[in-house]
Formats: C-alpha cells, sequence, structure tokens
C-alpha cells in the first residue's frame, strides 16, 4: 500500500525557542498534519501544511458534546544525530482504543504512523538536542460536524501538532507531593476513563485546583465506586515499592493504559523484580507506609517519565515515602527508560522506532 500524504511546506519559517526555560507545550513548529473524515467518504486527503489557526462552524460538535480524543508521545534526538520515536505504534492503538470509545471511526494505523514519520522529519530541525529535552508530539481527533444533536459527528478532523520540550527536570529529578482526593472522582466503571479524551481533564480540574492551593502539585485519584482503591495520579499511572514488591493498579476500565506504565512493568519483569497489577486500596498503602514497608513511589507518564513520590496527604496525614527522596528503584527505572529513548542505553525490547 502506497500512502500518498500531500506536503505543503511554510514560506515563512519560525524562529526556534531556546529550549532552555521553555514552557512544555507553549511553542509549536511550522507544520502539522490533517486528515478529514466524511460520512460516507471515510478518512481523506492526508496532508502537511503550515502550522496555522483551522476555521470551524461555531455548532461544531466538538464545542458542545466533547466527541474529542488525544494522543502524546515523543521524538527524541540521538548523540549521533539519528531521530528516535518510542513506541509509536502504542499510541496508535491506543488513539484507535480511545476512538472507539467516543463512536469516532477508526483511523488507519499505517496511515497513523506514516504521518508521524513525515511530519516528524519535515520539522526535524525543531528537535532539540541536549539532556532531557525532545518533540512532544500531540495526534488528536475532533468532532466537526456542525449540529446540535446528541448523535456521532458524521464529520471529523485528524490533526497532529509539535512542541519542543525542555527538561522535565533542569535540577535533577525531584519527588513531588501529592493529595490524595477525597471528594472528587476521576472516572467509573463504564464511563471513559480509560480513553484519552478532554472530559477527563476538564473534570478533573477542580480536585487539581484544590491540591495546589494547599501545596500539593498533583491528586492522586481513588476509585468512583468504593473511593478507597487507588487509581492513578493527575495524568499518570501509578507505582508503589512495598516490601520488595512492586505494586500498580491494574486495568479495571476506568484507568488509563499508560505505555510508560507498560515499559516499567516490562522492564521490572526483565529484571526479575517482583511486580504486581492488582486492587490496592488507600488503607493498606496507609498501613504499608506507617509500619514503614512503603518504600518508593512514583508516577509514570510520557511527559515526566518517572515522577518520585516524596509525600502522601491522605485526609490531613502526611505519609513521608523515602524521607521525601527519590528512590533507588526510580532512578534506576528513569535512566534506563530515558537511555533507550535516547538511543543511549541497550533496548532489549525494540522500543524505540528510528524515523528516517
Ligand atoms: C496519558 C496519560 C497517562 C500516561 O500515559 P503514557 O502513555 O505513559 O504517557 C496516564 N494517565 C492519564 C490520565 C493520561 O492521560
Amino acid at each position: 500500500m502506497t500512502i500518498d500524504i500531500k506536503i505543503e511546506k511554510t514560506t515563512s519559517p519560525k524562529a526556534k525557542p531556546a529550549t532552555e526555560g521553555l514552557v512544555f507545550g507553549s511553542k509549536f513548529t511550522d507544520h502539522m498534519f490533517i486528515l478529514d473524515y466524511d460520512h460516507g467518504q471515510g478518512w481523506h486527503d492526508p496532508r502537511i501544511v503550515p502550522y496555522q489557526n483551522i476555521s470551524m462552524d461555531p455548532a461544531a460538535k466538538v464545542f458542545h458534546y466533547g466527541q474529542t480524543i488525544f494522543e502524546g508521545l515523543k521524538a527524541y534526538l540521538t548523540e549521533d544525530g539519528r531521530i528516535l520515536m518510542f513506541r509509536p505504534t502504542k499510541n496508535i492503538e491506543r488513539l484507535n482504543l480511545s476512538n472507539e470509545r467516543l463512536s469516532i471511526p477508526e483511523i488507519d494505523p499505517e496511515l497513523a504512523l506514516e504521518a508521524l514519520r513525515q511530519l516528524v522529519l519535515i520539522d526535524k530541525e525543531w528537535i532539540p538536542e541536549g539532556e532531557g529535552t525532545s518533540l512532544y508530539i500531540r495526534p488528536f481527533v475532533i468532532a466537526t460536524e456542525a449540529a446540535l444533536g446528541v448523535a456521532p459527528s458524521l464529520q471529523y478532523k485528524f490533526m497532529i501538532i509539535l512542541s519542543p520540550v525542555a527538561a522535565y527536570y533542569a535540577e535533577g529529578i525531584n519527588p513531588v507531593k501529592i493529595y490524595v482526593e477525597s471528594k472528587y472522582v476521576r472516572a467509573v466503571p463504564g464511563g471513559v476513563g480509560m480513553a484519552k479524551t478532554a472530559g477527563n481533564y476538564a473534570a478533573g480540574l477542580k480536585a487539581q485546583e484544590g491540591a495546589t492551593e494547599l501545596g500539593y502539585s498533583q491528586v492522586l485519584w481513588l476509585d468512583g465506586v468504593h473511593r478507597k482503591y487507588i487509581e492513578e495520579v493527575g495524568s499518570m499511572n501509578v507505582f508503589f515499592k512495598i516490601d520488595g514488591t512492586v505494586v500498580t493498579p491494574a486495568l479495571n476500565g476506568s484507568i488509563l493504559h499508560g505505555i510508560t506504565r507498560d515499559s516499567i512493568i516490562q522492564l521490572l519483569k526483565h529484571w526479575d523484580i517482583p511486580v504486581e497489577e492488582r486492587q490496592l486500596s488507600i488503607d493498606e498503602l496507609e498501613e504499608a507506609a506507617r509500619s514503614g514497608k512503603l518504600e518508593e513511589a512514583f508516577g509514570t507518564g510520557t511527559a515526566a517519565v518517572i515522577s518520585p513520590i516524596g509525600e502522601l496527604n491522605w485526609q490531613g496525614e502526611k505519609l513521608i515515602i523515602n524521607e521525601g527522596k527519590t528512590g533507588e528503584l526510580s532512578a534506576k527505572l528513569y535512566e534506563t527508560l530515558t537511555g533507550i529513548q535516547k538511543g543511549a542505553v541497550e533496548d532489549p525490547f525494540s522500543w524505540a522506532l528510528e524515523v528516517k
């Protein structure tokens, strides 16, 4: 199969920002990818065009009913000048998982991968050099049909934009303080928690604001039914090392299927470190912290890779983890995963895909 993506290059390239001090997701490259969908015709007209505003009817369904999904992944420049993407086919798989849940038509995975490849290559000069930097890739789908009726849209746009990002940890990897949320919930079984869809994030802002006011950087979500079982942290999956075993909540329909999460589980198994995917209650965690068995905790996601947790606030009680310092295993996982992503250490799972 040949995939023909039309290319219109910019005639006025932008100045590239200095990566130092660059705020995440604030600058975008010179080009973007667009693919249209029309009912009866399917997905059509893949193209790369200069980065620009898009024009939509105010009645476009995405504005009213939130029929939209997104992805997030990164491209990296290696020391020897190659370009790598980290497990992009997993992101495309999840893109279609989210599409399916939101009644959005499936996108050909080969076309999506080819779009990522060509867009990253066209804007490859935008991939920052230097420790910890990368090009963040944001694919997304929006419902564009202009009609105020609650039904799946008959028109969509799939787009990809790119944003150069600075090192996540400018001064080394530092533990964060997390607030265990007991008033609000993020998702319930049968809902859209496992889809990367806008509403999940809008619904989480209120809790996030409350946590920020109290000096915490993110919230830890408990399950929406029992308000008891741990789900995830902000927009990261979460892991706890309890008495030598690494425990992460099992995927239950309301937890996002993190690709970093999956990579961490595979690495731990590869290293023969016991890892369990299971239900974990906040009571069990509190008990483990009290008895000194909670050795490490960390969140995982594309943006930060590993984010160590130094403190959990559960109903006013402060559970300090590893004296508030980054644990040995957290640091080792961070070094290994970022090393694989940057092509600096052996990649036993062939996770890095060279873009050329
Ligand atoms: C994107 C995301 C994650 C992390 O997924 P990765 O594939 O590891 O980046 C975890 N939780 C939520 C809610 C997310 O949106």
